[in-house]
């Protein structure tokens, strides 16, 4: 599998509980701010590989300020890994945006 199949499938798995958020230090630091936690992140990176209208320069601050510390990962009851889709989703925009320059 290519780095947006797994995206594509992983992000599925995300049930949007919340759960992960709580333990995120990018989402403590970035004032609470949903686009910096984790649950925020996997929506976005869905978004960014499934919706050809999305803007993946959107994306970039938040797949970025990922520290891939994995706290999320220990609280998600579906076991989304942000931190490995953080990667992944890094790789798939370098990428794209290399590809369009
Ligand atoms: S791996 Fe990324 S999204 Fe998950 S808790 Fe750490 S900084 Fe937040
Ligand atoms: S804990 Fe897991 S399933 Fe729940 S919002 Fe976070 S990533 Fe999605």
């Amino acid at each position: 599998m290519n780095s947006e199949e797994i995206l594509k499938q992983v992000t599925q798995k995300c049930i949007r509980c919340g759960f992960c958020v709580y333990s995120c230090p990018s989402w403590s630091v970035h004032g609470m701010n949903e686009y910096y936690s984790p649950r925020g992140r996997v929506t976005l990176i869905k978004a960014m590989v499934n919706d050809p209208n999305f803007k993946i320069e959107e994306a970039v601050d938040s797949i970025y300020t990922c520290n891939t510390c994995r706290r999320c990962y220990i609280e998600c009851p579906t076991g989304v890994d942000v931190a490995e889709l953080s990667i992944y989703a890094r790789d798939y925009i370098a990428k794209k945006l290399n590809a369009v320059k």
